[in-house]
């Protein structure tokens, strides 16, 4: 009976710029010499595809290949200067909605840190489309910028579950979601609700809530105490690397950008152009990102081999890049570091802590376009945002007589978020040209027509131009809209 043959798997590989290629190389050499049955599909994206006049820095055939393969291993990507607007990376991230960020934080045998010994390993979960990065954003008046924060049930519901699957599938006992829902009640506190929500369905995981703010603090602190993170865009963007500076900075942190169609591994680092060219560059962090994408393909054994012959050469410490040696070490290059990686091909780490993993199963959310139905859905008022500078005790006398026929009450003016017309607290604000102005059905239980708001907007409009407009909706009765610090 002939023995069944394992599986090969087609990857896109993109070397990248700067020490891309270099450390892709040595990441292949020890894939191959790991006999991972893999077919590189070489791709283009980058600085030389901008250079191009490709506006995106990805080529067609690259997001062909990847929505074939449904997997890539990616080296960094510039944006050279006066080419493009969008960053390369970005826009392979919207392109396959790789909406999972993961960032797996460990302490690495011989690498000494401020926190070395104290046994630091944890994975922060990062939603990785959505949030501020939706980008969003506008110049209400030349001296006012404004972005869009969009958080959704949905992206908040695949981040969450995605968080606790990995806790799951590598025996983690704890998920912290970490939040600014003090401040932010509707978008990071969307955020915190679906993952107090999510959590019920996992009830041999702990699930825990910390402010962000207090969370950053806590990781410089006791950094031990966590186990899964999961957080929204901007957030676990800035905590993540500096979770990386724990355990030795960018150069050893690996990361996973999963998906539902196709999911990009790469290094956090960048293209380093000073070093770029010179055989310096540390392969370790895309190596790592190497060994999660063999355990996304369910490569368990392949994963353990190369992660073990990694960490045997970390605690050997005979054979190191220059940003590692130090303490009288000599310095190697990447591909000696390469090579002594394979030579440890078989060898395990003598004081390392070993961890089953287990395939992450990526959850299953709906991917209806209505996640959440209302049983009633009433416009109540209006918010028109105006570039302005009339002193607001000037011009809400001047509205509320433009709209004294017209079902509609004005019931403040703010600027930047606080109530300064009528000013009956003493507000003491330091007013910009762009002012907010609320208004609301005259009679409670009313509904506000497009036909009243356009009606508004044009006599509105005559005094002071209109730039944004916000319909002020009850859902089931309850406020889609936030109040003004100073608004009852
Ligand atoms: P960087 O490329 O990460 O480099 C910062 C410094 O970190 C380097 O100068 C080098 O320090 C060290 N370093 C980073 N990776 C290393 C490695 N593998 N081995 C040894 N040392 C390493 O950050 P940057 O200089 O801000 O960015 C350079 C370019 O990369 C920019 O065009 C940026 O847009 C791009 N970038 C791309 C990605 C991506 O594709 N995901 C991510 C970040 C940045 P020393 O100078 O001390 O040797």
């Amino acid at each position: 009976m002939s023995a069944k043959k394992p599986s090969r798997h087609e990857i896109t590989v993109i070397p990248g710029d700067g020490i891309g290629p270099e450390v892709m190389n040595a990441v292949r050499s020890v894939l191959q010499a790991a006999e991972v049955a893999i077919d590189w599909d070489e791709q283009l994206a980058g600085a030389e595809v901008f250079k191009k006049g490709v506006g995106s820095g990805v080529l067609p055939e690259t997001i062909a290949s990847i929505r074939r393969t449904k997997c890539a291993l990616k080296g960094p990507l510039e944006t050279p200067v006066g080419f493009g607007e969008k960053s390369a990376n970005v826009t392979l991230r919207k392109f396959f909605e790789t909406y999972g960020n993961i960032r797996p934080v460990r302490e690495l045998p011989g690498i000494r840190t401020p926190y070395s010994g104290r046994g630091i390993d944890f994975i922060v979960v990062r939603e990785n489309v959505e949030d501020l990065y939706a980008g969003i954003e506008y110049l209400q008046t030349p001296g006012v910028a404004q972005a869009l924060k969009l958080v959704t049930r949905k992206g908040s519901e695949k981040i969450c579950r995605l968080a606790f699957e990995i806790a799951r599938a590598e025996g983690r006992k704890k998920v912290t979601c970490a939040t600014k829902a003090n401040i932010l009640k509707f978008t990071e506190g969307l955020f915190k609700r679906v993952f107090e929500e999510v959590s019920k369905d996992y009830p041999e995981i702990v699930a825990e809530h910390q402010i962000v703010d207090n969370c950053a603090h806590q990781m410089v602190m006791r950094p031990e105490q966590f186990d899964v993170l999961v957080m929204t865009n901007m957030n676990g963007d800035i905590l993540s690397d500096l979770a990386s500076a724990l355990i030795g900075g960018l150069g050893f942190a690996p990361s996973a950008n999963l998906g539902d169609g196709a999911s990009i591994f790469e290094a956090v680092h960048g293209s380093a152009p000073q070093i770029a060219g010179k055989d310096m560059a540390n392969p370790t962090a895309l190596l790592h990102s190497s060994v999660l994408m063999l355990r996304h393909l369910g490569e368990m054994k392949a994963a353990d081999s190369v992660e073990n012959a990694l960490l045997v050469t970390l605690e050997e410490g005979k054979i190191l890049t220059p940003d590692m040696a130090g303490g009288g070490r000599e310095p190697s290059g990447t591909k000696a570091f390469a090579k002594e990686v394979i030579k440890n091909l078989g060898s395990a780490p003598k004081a390392y802590p070993k961890r089953e993993y287990k395939k992450v199963i990526m959850p299953k959310v709906s991917h209806d376009a209505v996640m959440v139905v209302a049983k009633e859905t009433r416009p109540m008022g209006v918010d028109i945002f105006v570039a302005t500078a009339i002193d607001p005790a000037v011009l809400g006398p001047s509205v509320e007589q433009m709209i004294a026929d017209l079902p509609v009450r004005l019931t403040q003016i703010s600027n930047r978020g606080a109530k300064v017309y009528p000013n009956d607290l003493g507000v003491e604000a330091d007013p910009v040209d762009c002012a907010r102005l609320r208004f609301k059905v005259a009679h409670h239980g009313d509904t506000l027509s497009d036909k009243d708001i356009a009606q508004i907007l044009l006599r509105v409009g005559a005094q002071a131009p209109w730039v944004h407009v916000e319909k002020l909706y009850k859902y089931d009765g309850v406020a889609g809209f936030t109040k003004d610090q100073g608004e009852d």
